[in-house]
């Protein structure tokens, strides 16, 4: 039974101060004028059945019918993404990620298990390593695969130098990376979602790959537990950094779209989505009416919870899913 709890990956500092951090990086983004136009489409299927959805930190959030993606629109331009991302919400980050790094640890080591089963050698490619927790992972599961990694924050790429030296870094973002570098696998941990312009992304992800190449990833999933009961609460509807978010549904149409053949979704950690839910029902009666008194009384059962967790894990049906994609031989 998987005991990753959201407490013990989100420290109690980092939920106290995300909301006024987000505060502050958003009305810093917002002194810079947004060139970007409103799209009248779906940014993954292209349907026009789009509908405003929430605003959250002065950013509007649009969803669409069809493949259910959840977008900002418009979305932030380069200038306020870099403003987010270099200001001071880059250090909380990678000092939030500091403080739970060993509790992330277990998180990784079921990737790095599901990675081991299609690649046990050859070239991997971490992109946003942040401050190495996979990387870490990885060495304590003696991995023989050789990885580099690619990670625009200056900051984050100083500290895997020191403690990874033997990794090859790329201080860059992705898309500045030489074509004429091809790996066995490429990994993308809890980062697709902060991304704006998705298709050149993915275009240059698969021109990274070798022919039969794999693509893991992980994302949160908006077609779970923890978000049909939190809804527009949801504590991850966080743009500027959170802009694009999926669901199978969306990532099979993404994938497709880019020559990609979806192998596997799991939805490891149930535990996480109970924990989450857990805490927002005993905080206030609000989602009383969405199962919140019968699912306060029956999570004091640990039979219960357990057998929860195991099933919505099992189902598709946890908030964070892991994706398992392959570029075609
Ligand atoms: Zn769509």
């Amino acid at each position: 039974m998987n005991k990753i709890t959201f407490d013990k990956i989100h420290t109690q500092t980092k939920q106290k101060k995300l909301m006024e951090m987000m505060q502050l990086s958003a009305l810093a983004c917002h002194d810079i004028a947004n060139t970007n136009c409103q799209s009248s489409t779906c940014p993954i299927c292209l349907s026009d059945d789009i509908f405003f959805y929430v605003e959250k930190f002065g950013f509007k959030l649009d969803k669409c019918r069809q493949c259910q993606q959840i977008f900002c629109n418009p979305m932030p331009n380069h200038e306020q993404l870099n403003c987010y991302y270099n200001g001071e919400m880059g250090e909380f980050e990678n000092q939030f990620f500091a403080d739970s790094f060993e509790n992330r640890i277990p998180i990784f080591d079921y990737r790095i298990q599901i990675i081991h089963q299609h690649l046990k050698s050859g070239n991997l490619l971490d992109i946003g390593s942040a401050i190495g927790i996979f990387i870490e992972a990885l060495n304590r599961a003696e991995t023989k695969l050789n990885v580099s990694c690619c990670e625009p924050s200056k900051d984050a790429c100083e500290r895997l130098s020191k403690r990874f030296p033997q990794v090859t870094l790329y201080n860059d973002w992705l898309q500045n990376l030489p074509g004429t570098m091809q790996y066995e696998g490429i990994s993308l941990w809890d980062t697709i979602e902060h991304i704006d312009q998705i298709d050149a992304f993915c275009t240059k992800v698969y021109s990274l790959l070798k022919p039969g190449g794999y693509w893991f990833f992980s994302t949160p999933n908006t077609t779970s537990f923890e978000w049909e009961i939190a809804g527009k609460d949801h504590v991850q509807l966080l743009p500027p950094g959170h802009i694009n978010l999926f669901n199978p549904k969306s990532i099979k149409i993404l994938l497709d779209k880019h020559g990609f053949e979806l192998l596997k979704i799991l939805t490891p950690n149930g535990s996480l989505d109970v924990s989450y839910i857990e805490k927002l029902i005993q905080s206030t009666s609000k989602y009383d009416a969405n199962l919140g008194v019968y699912l306060k009384e029956r999570f004091k059962e640990t039979d219960f919870k357990d057998g929860f967790i195991q099933l919505i894990s099992q189902t598709n049906n946890a908030g964070n899913m892991l994706v398992i994609a392959q570029k075609p031989e």
